[in-house]
């Protein structure tokens, strides 16, 4: 880390998802002069999606791209700072908190609120991005709606994808269950109400290699047993292609200073956004292994900043 401080900010946003805007929004209002730094993906994964539906307050239902200019345009009216980077370095020993920025802009910060979100991951199938918003999706609780009386595939074999397929059962038609191994990985209460509802099907012990379609998913190419002397090449027709096979929390940068799970998700006291380290907060994706929506990021955004400001006025700060 350089030892140059460039900037001293009271309030540091990191990442542009539904959580950091509304912590920007918040923390304008409360005079605490928030810079939020937008890194990679400014507007965060919303701006991957057509449309949401289940962002209160646009009855019509709106953009993901849209919805996060406006409340990018709703952070600015209250005057927050709103910069393109990326925050490559931290220093969370001792409060004001280091954090660099592109590798060379280092910022002093009085509190910092981590929203970097979580990525979810893909099997790198090059058909995954041809058809990224036609059939394919990575939540269930976002996309499923659009698949009522269809026909999907959950791929996965663990808790998250058991409770995915359990979920569209409700909404689909009919649920194949693709899963590499001979058997779910899942806690046994989650396999039986998978191997309990009648409309999911379990593939076990199937590849998908590819996905086909005119203009969007109508089917993926499967391989059974591969590799094997016995591999069988098996295509089912779907409508929608739901992946399943976990999240990457973007905390890598905060590990030395502040727990997170086996996974990578930013550990904070429950109930509240708080971590460890005294006025560093976590909000959104980042430390919600759970219910990953954009309004829950939304929400935990706000509790962050409400947080960062009691926490520089018993400071005094
Ligand atoms: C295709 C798709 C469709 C979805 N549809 C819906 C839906 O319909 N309804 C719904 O409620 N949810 C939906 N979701 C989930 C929703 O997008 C997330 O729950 C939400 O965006 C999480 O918000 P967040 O603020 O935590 O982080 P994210 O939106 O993940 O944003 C993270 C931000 O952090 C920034 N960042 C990361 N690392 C750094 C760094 N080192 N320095 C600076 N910035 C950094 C990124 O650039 C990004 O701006 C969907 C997700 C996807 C992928």
């Amino acid at each position: 880390m350089s030892d140059s401080i460039n900037e001293k900010v009271r309030c540091l946003i990191i990442g542009s998802g539904p959580a950091g805007y509304t912590a920007a929004i918040y923390a304008s209002r409360a005079n605490l002069s928030p810079v939020l730094y937008e890194g990679i993906q400014p507007g965060g994964q919303l701006t991957t999606t057509t449309e949401v539906e289940n962002f209160p307050g646009y009855p019509e239902g709106i953009t993901g791209p849209e919805l996060m200019e406006d409340l990018k345009q709703q952070a600015l009216r209250f005057g927050a700072d709103i910069r393109f980077g990326i925050a490559t370095e931290t220093d969370l020993s001792a409060a004001p908190y280091k954090i660099t920025i592109d590798g060379e802009k280092v910022i002093e910060a009085e509190t910092v609120i981590i929203a970097t979100g979580a990525t979810a991951k893909y099997l790198g199938i090059p058909d995954e991005h041809k058809y990224a918003g036609m059939g394919v999706s990575a939540c269930a609780t976002c996309d499923g709606f659009f698949y009522r009386k269809k026909v999907v595939a959950v791929v996965g074999g663990g808790d998250t994808a058991c409770e995915e397929a359990i979920y569209l059962a409700g909404l689909a038609k009919q649920v194949y269950l693709i899963v590499r191994k001979p058997f779910l990985r899942a806690s046994k209460v989650m396999q039986e109400r998978v191997f309990n509802t009648p409309n999911i099907m379990v593939l076990f012990e199937h590849n998908t290699i590819g996905l086909f379609g005119e203009n969007g998913v109508e089917g993926a190419h499967l391989v059974k047993r591969m590799g094997e002397s016995d591999e069988e090449k098996v295509d089912i027709a779907i409508d929608g292609f739901f992946l399943a096979i976990g999240h990457k929390p973007n905390s890598d940068i905060f590990k030395p200073w502040i727990d997170t799970d086996e996974v990578g998700y930013i550990k904070t006291v429950p109930g509240t956004p708080r971590t460890k380290v005294p006025g560093v907060f976590a909000a959104g994706d980042v430390a919600d292994p759970h219910y990953r929506q954009a309004i829950t990021a939304a929400g935990t955004g706000c509790q962050a900043a409400i947080e960062a400001e009691r926490y520089l006025s018993e400071i005094g700060k």
